[in-house]
């Protein structure tokens, strides 16, 4: 008889969950916040950081038990449908601020006349414009991963309204979006 390894691999490690820092497995895992600097180490959102040595940010992780305690995770055991959950509302809280900067946020960080006020990003600093359009779409990607996650499981969207709220929104300012029409 042969064994289909792969198959069988991926039936024992569905479900599972790999702890971000020590690579424990478990059917749970502490899901949940922590500055700690120690973690930009492991932390997803800190891939692109310069300075993992001193990152005070708020990082998101998936940890097991021993390791939430030594990063002191402010968070609670889940599986793994919850952990893809809190990524969606993650992503989603991400793309609503990219939305809410191109539209009006950028104004309080740039230097500009009252005049120019009603012009768009794209008009006055492109390359600002590139960079954060750039990133909207990197999160639009991971949303669709993360949507097809729960799809391939048969399993409900948490939310799904979401979606067409958001590229309402998206098409309302005068971009294109991969979630829509
Ligand atoms: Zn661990
Ligand atoms: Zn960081």
């Amino acid at each position: 008889m042969s064994v289909d390894w792969d198959k069988t691999i991926n039936e024992i490690l569905a479900g599972t969950l790999a702890c971000q820092a020590c690579e424990a497995l478990g059917d749970e895992m502490v899901v949940g916040y922590t500055r700690n600097p120690e973690a930009a180490e492991f932390a997803t959102r800190c891939q692109e950081c310069t300075d993992k040595t001193d990152c005070d940010a708020r990082k998101l992780v998936v940890v097991c038990e021993p390791c939430a305690n030594q990063y002191r995770v402010n968070g609670e055991l889940m599986t793994e449908a919850g952990w893809m959950g809190i990524q969606l509302d993650e992503c989603r809280r991400n793309l609503e601020e990219s939305l809410d900067y191109l539209s009006t946020y950028w104004k309080e960080e740039a230097v500009i006349e009252f005049a120019d006020m009603s012009r768009k990003l794209e008009e006055i600093d492109p390359d600002t414009f590139r960079e954060e359009n750039g990133w909207r779409s990197r999160m639009e990607e991971e949303y669709l991963r993360i949507h097809r996650w729960f799809r391939d499981r048969r399993l409900r969207v948490p939310d799904a309204a979401w979606r067409s709220q958001y590229v309402e929104d998206v098409i309302a300012q005068g971009y294109t979006s991969r979630l829509g029409d």
